[in-house]
């Protein structure tokens, strides 16, 4: 850790995800000595390229703004990069590399042969029109594309890029390069999506949880449940909860959260689709809309989030990285929560997945549970490359065997290294083999 944190100080978040697998795969170190004088380790902390570039465009009163994208290409081991892109002002190197780190192991969890990448912007689409979110989709993708292919580098969407921007970014793509291939995926269903997609990590994320309560025979059957976001990732994890017989009782965004003591219903999250994703609006309205509910905004003073203290079954954090800290996981315990199942990437600080694992409840770490979402991008190139399209049961029927692989190859790993029920070293572990394993055999590249 030390090496890490000398050579690129400032990265925070990076460090915090290098420390999380290095803390857990001390035993496979010791069962694999050549590992040390390979410097297995070193490589694949170390990305094998970062992309950083200018994306030049011009607003709508013809002032030129000028954004910084990224693409870090961290580990091509099990296959070609691949990993989404965000859209968000708080995107830097630092965030992209720990999302890039994140994505090699949990891409190495799915059984498809992918390696692992990320990128995005520091832009924030939020209050751009319709043409500004072209005109950078356009700009961005005009540096991007060099750099990417469908037996290269496949992006995907992630925080600030869903299907209009991937629509903007595709267009581009295929203009450039001229062809029609399958080098990106969260496409639209009329230009080589697959169904399901929008949905993979939510729904995924509920199967893992279901999968989890199920080692002691328990389901999701009247559970409560509290939800942070309201994007796809959460939203698709609400309407999965819903049909599994779950409650939901809160939703977040960036400016408040909701609390709906009586339970959103499917009314309620058509409600909140067509306020998130068709008028792009805050979830205050929500409050306006069902005057029974709780609407609290963000409180910056605040140093833990009131979303997590109510009592309540489950947690399902869908919105960013470390949005649960140490004070939040005292509260959900204290709660009474006995399962927290991660939609977001790295949602949950360490204090935090300290305080769970201490704890002995569910604890599924995102790289494990959110897979789901890259599972289906993997279905998504496999339908591309043979142009077939699978129906939506097809496409569900085998996400959930995916997550079901996903969930027991976590515990046997977790089991076989002296760590029963413990799924961030099951994830860790799984993953650090099966990446390391390849780099071995692929030689010193
Ligand atoms: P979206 O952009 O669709 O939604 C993100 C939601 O989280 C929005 O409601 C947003 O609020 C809220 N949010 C974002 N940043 C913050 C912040 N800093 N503080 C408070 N709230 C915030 O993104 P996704 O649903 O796609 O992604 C959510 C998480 O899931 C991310 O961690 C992402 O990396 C992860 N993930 C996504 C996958 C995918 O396929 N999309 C796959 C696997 C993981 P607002 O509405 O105000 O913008």
């Amino acid at each position: 850790m030390s090496w890490v944190k000398d050579r690129d100080p400032e990265q925070h978040e990076f460090h915090q995800a290098v420390q999380g697998v290095l803390d857990t795969i001390g035993p496979v170190l010791e069962r694999n000595p050549g590992y040390r004088r390979l410097a297995v380790v070193e490589r694949i902390i170390e990305p094998e390229r970062v992309i950083s570039f200018r994306v030049p465009w011009m607003d709508d009163d013809g002032q030129v703004q000028v954004n910084r994208g990224y693409r870090v290409q961290m580990n091509s081991a099990l296959g070609l990069y691949k990993g989404g892109l965000r859209f968000h002002p708080s995107v830097n190197l630092d965030i992209i590399k720990f999302l890039a780190f994140e994505q090699v192991f949990k891409n190495a969890l799915i059984p498809l042969s992918l390696g692992g990448g990320k990128g995005g912007a520091d832009f924030d689409p939020k209050g751009k029109s319709e043409g500004e979110i072209m005109r950078f989709c356009q700009a961005f993708m005009a540096e991007l594309y060099r750099h990417i292919g469908p037996d290269t580098d496949v992006p995907a969407g992630d925080i600030g890029v869903g299907k209009r921007e991937i629509g903007y970014l595709f267009g581009m793509y295929k203009k450039l390069g001229n062809e029609f291939t399958g080098a990106f995926t969260g496409k639209g269903l009329l230009w080589g999506g697959s169904l399901i997609r929008p949905e993979a990590a939510g729904y995924g994320m509920v199967y893992f949880a279901a999968e989890m309560l199920a080692t002691r025979g328990k389901t999701l059957e009247g559970r409560r449940c509290l939800i942070s976001g309201a994007g796809d990732v959460a939203l698709f994890a609400a309407e999965k909860v819903l049909e599994l017989g779950g409650r939901v009782l809160t939703l977040s965004d960036s400016t408040g959260f909701i609390y709906d003591e009586q339970g959103l219903n499917l009314d309620k999250m058509a409600f909140v689709r067509e306020l998130k994703n068709i008028r792009r609006g805050r979830l205050a309205e929500y409050g306006e809309r069902y005057p029974d509910t709780v609407y609290v905004p963000c409180d910056p003073r605040l140093d833990y989030n009131p979303l997590w203290s109510f009592p309540a079954d489950c947690a399902f954090p869908c919105a960013t990285e470390n949005e649960i800290n140490g004070k939040d996981a005292a509260r959900i315990l204290a709660g009474g929560v006995d399962l927290v199942c991660e939609g977001a990437n790295m949602p949950s600080t360490p204090e935090a997945v300290e305080l769970f694992l201490e704890h002995k409840i569910f604890y599924g770490p995102g790289k494990a549970a959110n897979a789901g979402g890259v599972a289906v991008s993997g279905l998504e190139m496999v339908q591309n490359s043979t142009h077939l399209a699978w129906s939506r049961e097809e496409v569900d029927a085998k996400l959930k065997v995916i997550m079901k692989f996903i969930h027991q190859s976590c515990l046997d790993t977790a089991c076989e290294y002296g760590m029963p029920e413990n799924y961030v070293a099951g994830a860790n572990i799984s993953g650090f083999i099966k990446v390391a394993r390849a780099m071995v055999e692929l030689g010193l590249i």
